[in-house]
């Protein structure tokens, strides 16, 4: 494991909220253009769950649930893996449900893939994908998200639930880390 340290703050908390604002209210445009009111929102453990308990409290639909997942593929270092570990309960029925994917990042797309597919498979009534950051110049699976809150060049960051080696989520704002 690299000594890894804070280099620049690239969001402050005032940005963050913004941003979450901004795609919190895309979100309720969209499926109330749809007339959809009822969502199940999946997020994608650890690094999603700050993003999604904010994003929650943003979108106005009458009935959204929240249903947790993990996926880890970094392995605490800062270089994926390339194998994507997924654990989703038993019990998460989402056949015919409208699901919207809350992750933190999206880098290679592997992650996002593999959890899009196997959800695919359950046969819910609409599937999208949210993430805050995208990092579209690592990507190695053919994947776009629906909702981004904002693209960033290929940088490691932490902060606002994204770790390092588990180090760094309580942050409020998200840095640059690098030796
Ligand atoms: P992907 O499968 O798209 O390569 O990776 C997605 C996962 O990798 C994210 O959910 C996140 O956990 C981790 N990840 C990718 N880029 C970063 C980053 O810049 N910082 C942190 N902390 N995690 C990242």
């Amino acid at each position: 494991m690299k000594n890894l340290r804070i280099k620049n703050i690239l969001f402050s908390k005032e940005d963050i909220e913004s941003i979450i604002k901004k795609i919190a209210d895309q979100i309720s445009c969209d499926y109330n253009e749809q007339q959809i009111d009822a969502l199940t929102v999946i997020c994608v453990l650890k690094g999603a769950a700050v993003f999604a308990s904010d994003l929650i409290r943003h979108i106005e639909l009458s009935d959204i649930r929240l249903e947790f997942i993990t996926a880890s593929s970094y392995l605490n270092s800062d270089t994926s893996s390339g194998e994507v570990i997924l654990n989703v309960a038993d019990d998460l029925a989402v056949f015919g449900k409208n699901i919207l994917i809350v992750e933190d990042i999206v880098d290679t797309g592997l992650t996002l893939n593999k959890i899009v597919k196997q959800f695919k498979a359950f046969n819910p009534n609409t599937i999208k994908v949210c993430t805050l950051f995208d990092k579209p110049d690592r990507r190695i699976a053919d994947f776009t998200p629906d909702y981004v809150g904002c693209t960033i060049p290929d940088e490691f960051i932490v902060g606002y639930g994204l770790d390092y080696a588990e180090m760094y989520r309580n942050l409020p704002y998200v840095a640059v880390v690098g030796e």
